[in-house]
């Protein structure tokens, strides 16, 4: 037979417990007490004992058998209570001990578990009670503190490894130049200019940890945005890098407008980055369309390109930290791997989505999806 669910916790079980201690003793009790009084009333009457029992009134012997009876009862009750007040402090603690054994063992279990140790899981074999759901609880947290430990131990992996390769160049264009017996005018302006390429990627870089590590989370800094505005500023500020690259950059959006609340910096950046990326990731004599429109209750901005498109397995990845398609070209344009992810992760400060559908060869559109403010 299935038992409901309440029946298996351990409030229900400590409950049906200490009602059959109290059902068990408190009949005890009783029977003891009446045994008792039942002993006192068949046996010599007790009150004859009494000194002044003979030279009384029957009135008065009435009084005295009631008083000594009340005496003898309040005397038997007072006993019975002592006794289950010990046996009611013997039975919870050996009860509660009974029933909190298992917590013992889950907190053992967790103390053996330390930071450096995040694979053990409790593993709790038993009823589905508060200790099992604690127990899960506490295995699932672990679960979850292994795989951001992880990704942390990732995530350092990857940038020191992003900062390694800047600094090997610029080591080995110096031991280039200290080899050569008289370097001259020309090899030191090519080392200047290498050097300069390498700090200059060291400090995107860091500056892109930064701002992937702040995303839009700081609340002191948002306010009312308009995306209409932020939008203007973007595609003003990636004008001069599309008419370089021979891309016609396009702005659609209404003319009202659209206000999310959040920091406007990290908006910005955000948009400014799929921007970037979609002119960075185009071809020759290709086009950007910057769009926004109003889908209640959420502000859409889209960022559409004629580019070569990601492939449907990488567009999975393509938000992850460091992840590139293509290495070789996003290194060449000066990126990161950082771009999208600090995206994504302005986005979802803000509680938004961003997302992507892409074609290879046919281009590839970006979108961001914010929650409209409606001013109260
Ligand atoms: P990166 O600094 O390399 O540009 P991102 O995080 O911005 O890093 O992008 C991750 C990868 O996704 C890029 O290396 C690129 O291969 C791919 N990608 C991003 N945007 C586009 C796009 N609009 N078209 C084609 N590929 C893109």
């Amino acid at each position: 037979m299935r038992l409901p669910a309440f029946a298996k916790t351990l409030r229900f079980k400590l409950t049906l417990w200490y009602v059959a201690i109290i059902i068990l003793f408190g009949a005890l009790f009783l029977v003891a007490v009446n045994l008792a009084m039942q002993q006192s009333v068949t046996g010599p009457p007790v009150f004859l004992s009494h000194p002044m029992a003979a030279s009384q009134t029957p009135t008065e012997i009435y009084r005295l058998v009631r008083s000594t009876q009340l005496g003898l009862l309040r005397n038997y009750s007072l006993i019975g209570f002592a006794g289950l007040v010990v046996i009611g402090a013997v039975g919870g603690h050996f009860l509660s001990g009974r029933m909190l054994k298992p917590v013992d063992r889950v907190s053992s279990l967790a103390a053996r578990i330390s930071s450096t140790n995040l694979k053990e899981r409790i593993g709790y074999e038993g009823p589905d009670d508060e200790i099992k759901r604690l127990a899960d609880t506490f295995d699932d947290m672990l679960e979850r503190l292994e795989s951001a430990f992880e990704a942390q131990k990732q995530f350092i992996q990857d940038a020191s490894h992003e900062l390694r390769t800047p600094i090997a160049i610029a080591q080995t264009n110096i031991e280039v130049v200290e080899m050569e017996e008289r370097p001259g005018a020309r090899d030191y302006k090519r080392l200047i200019e290498v050097l300069k390429l390498s700090l200059d990627r060291m400090s995107k870089l860091s500056d892109n940890l930064l701002l992937l590590s702040e995303g839009g989370n700081d609340r002191s800094r948002w306010s009312v945005v308009d995306m209409s505005a932020v939008l203007d500023e973007v595609v003003e500020e990636a004008y001069a890098q599309a008419a370089a690259a021979h891309i016609s950059l396009e702005l659609e959006r209404p003319s009202e407008g659209m206000h999310i609340m959040g920091d406007p910096l990290s908006m910005k950046q955000a948009v400014l980055n799929l921007v970037d990326n979609a002119v960075k990731y185009n071809r020759r004599g290709g086009w950007v369309k910057v769009s926004a429109r109003s889908e209640h209750p959420l502000v859409i901005v889209q960022v559409e390109d004629s580019g070569g498109g990601i492939s449907e397995t990488d567009q999975q990845r393509v938000f992850d930290r460091f992840y590139r398609v293509d290495k070789s070209r996003s290194r060449a344009q000066g990126g990161s791997g950082l771009g999208l992810a600090i995206v994504r992760k302005i986005v979802e400060d803000h509680g938004g989505l961003v997302s992507v559908h892409s074609t290879l060869g046919e281009g590839s559109s970006f979108r961001i999806a914010l929650p409209h403010h409606t001013p109260v």
